[in-house]
C-alpha cells in the first residue's frame, strides 16, 4: 500500500510465513492470548484490546491497534496515524476514568533495536501508579488469562468518556 506520504518507507522483520496475531484478530481467529472479551473499541481503520501481557504492578495495558497490516511507523499511512492517535487518547481518557491510575504511559516500538517483538505496528496504553517502578521492571511482563484481561475490558467499554459530555 502507497502511504501517501513523501516520508514513507518499508522496513520488514517479520520472519517469512509469519502468523500475525492482530490480523487474526481482525479476521476473527482467536487463541489463548487474544479473545472477543478483549476488545474495548472498534472503528474504521483501528481498533483496541486489552493487552495479553502486561507488567507487574501494570495490570490492564491496552494495545492500539490498525486493522491491516502495517509492520512500523515508518510505513503507517497518514490518516490511519491519525486514527490511531485519536483512538490512543480515547483510551488514556477511559483508563484514567475507570481504573483509579494516577497517570499513563504510551508507547511504540519499531524493529528490534527498538523493542519491537509483535510485528504489527501497536500502541501501548500503559496505566502507571507512584512507585510502579514500570521500566526498572521492563523484563518481567507475563501473560494473563482471558478472564483476568475482560475485567479491565469491562471497566473501558462500561464507561465511554465521549459519550455522555
Ligand atoms: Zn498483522
Amino acid at each position: 500500500m502507497l502511504c501517501g506520504s513523501v516520508d514513507c518507507m518499508t522496513i520488514t522483520h517479520a520472519p517469512d510465513g509469519y502468523r500475525c496475531p492482530m490480523c487474526d484478530v481482525v479476521a476473527g481467529r482467536y487463541s489463548e492470548h487474544n479473545q472477543p472479551s478483549d476488545l474495548v473499541a472498534d472503528r474504521d481503520t483501528v481498533f483496541a484490546l486489552v493487552s495479553p501481557k502486561w507488567w507487574p504492578n501494570n495490570p490492564g495495558g491496552v494495545l492500539v491497534v490498525p486493522r491491516e497490516h502495517h509492520e512500523n511507523i515508518y510505513d503507517i499511512p497518514r490518516d490511519v496515524g491519525h486514527e490511531l492517535w485519536d483512538l490512543t487518547q480515547d483510551i488514556a481518557v477511559r483508563m484514567r476514568e475507570t481504573y483509579g491510575c494516577s497517570g499513563i504511559t504510551v508507547r511504540q516500538h519499531n524493529e528490534p533495536d527498538g523493542n519491537q517483538d509483535m510485528w504489527h505496528l501497536h500502541i501501548h496504553v500503559i496505566p502507571r501508579h507512584h512507585g510502579d517502578n514500570l521500566y526498572s521492571l521492563s523484563d518481567q511482563a507475563s501473560w494473563h488469562d482471558a478472564d483476568s484481561r475482560k475485567t479491565y475490558a469491562d471497566k473501558l467499554r462500561g464507561r465511554r468518556s465521549d459519550q455522555g459530555r
